[in-house]
């Protein structure tokens, strides 16, 4: 048991992947759940408890958007897994201002949006949990991924420790989880066989699944993990280490 019973955590990209898993996880531990998405689950095909809420993390509204949901449902909110994201595999030179834009306008002011809103929620409680995405792009450069994806998770991990500083002192734990090379529909464009050269590169000889992401996430968001504070947790199968 990781005491998160009755908890409330919101979950952003909650519809696919890893923040679908992650989701599931959470609502295993007894957590309540607010799962946000540009595309939310219909009510019905949700779990029962669940809050949809639509939001788009990259507007400048969508964070607190998802929080205020939050807060009104269930009256607080006490975690906040930061999943949204968008892949970019431009080379060099295909990569223009507006993709740029887009991407860094989802995976990091995204990111930062919704911490702000969620740490503003938590902090007159004085106990809260932030769990942001980067990803191994950020500490290898990217092997497909493109340089506005690499550039927007390494800010990740910047954003990350600079919220720690901020939050720490009001019972908040702040980490980063950065995943090798999960099975999503995110890595699902990058082929079967560059994902099986990917994981034949991999220590452990495979890619992840999104519950062991989601396992750590869980982990991360419980009282166990309460020293653990403006980290960055690899979920990589060894594919980058140290
Ligand atoms: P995914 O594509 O399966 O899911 C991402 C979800 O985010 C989708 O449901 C999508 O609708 C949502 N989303 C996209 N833009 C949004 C926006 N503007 N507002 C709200 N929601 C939005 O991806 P995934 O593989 O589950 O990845 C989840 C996170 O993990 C991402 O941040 C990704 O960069 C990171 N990550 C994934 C991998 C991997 O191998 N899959 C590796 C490293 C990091």
């Amino acid at each position: 048991d990781l005491g998160l019973s009755g908890r409330v955590a919101a979950i952003t990209g909650a519809t696919s992947g890893i923040g679908a898993a992650c989701a599931r996880a959470l609502a295993q531990e007894g957590c309540e759940i607010v799962a946000a998405d540009l595309r939310p689950a219909p009510a019905g095909q949700l779990p029962e408890g669940w809050l949809a809420v639509e939001a788009d993390v990259a507007s400048a509204d969508g964070g607190r958007r998802v929080v205020d949901a939050a807060l009104e449902r269930f009256g607080r909110l006490d975690v906040l897994v930061a999943c949204a994201g968008i892949y970019e595999t431009g080379a060099l030179d295909d990569v223009d201002a507006d993709r740029w834009d887009q991407v860094m306008a989802v995976n990091l002011r995204g990111t930062f949006l919704c911490a702000q809103a969620a740490i503003a929620a938590m902090r007159p409680r004085g106990w809260g949990r932030v769990i942001t995405l980067a990803s191994i792009a950020a500490r290898n450069g990217g092997r497909l991924a493109g340089p506005a994806y690499v550039a927007s998770k390494a800010g990740v991990v910047g954003l990350t420790r600079s919220l720690a500083h901020a939050a720490g002192p009001h019972g908040i734990t702040v980490n980063c989880v950065a995943p090798g090379v999960i099975d999503t529909p995110m890595t699902g464009v990058m082929g079967d066989a560059a994902k099986a050269q990917l994981a034949g590169g991999t220590p452990l000889r495979r890619n992840g699944r999104p519950e062991e992401v989601a396992d750590v996430v869980a982990m991360l968001a419980s009282e166990r993990a309460g020293f653990v504070h403006g980290a960055l947790v690899d979920v990589n199968g060894g594919l980058a280490m140290g």
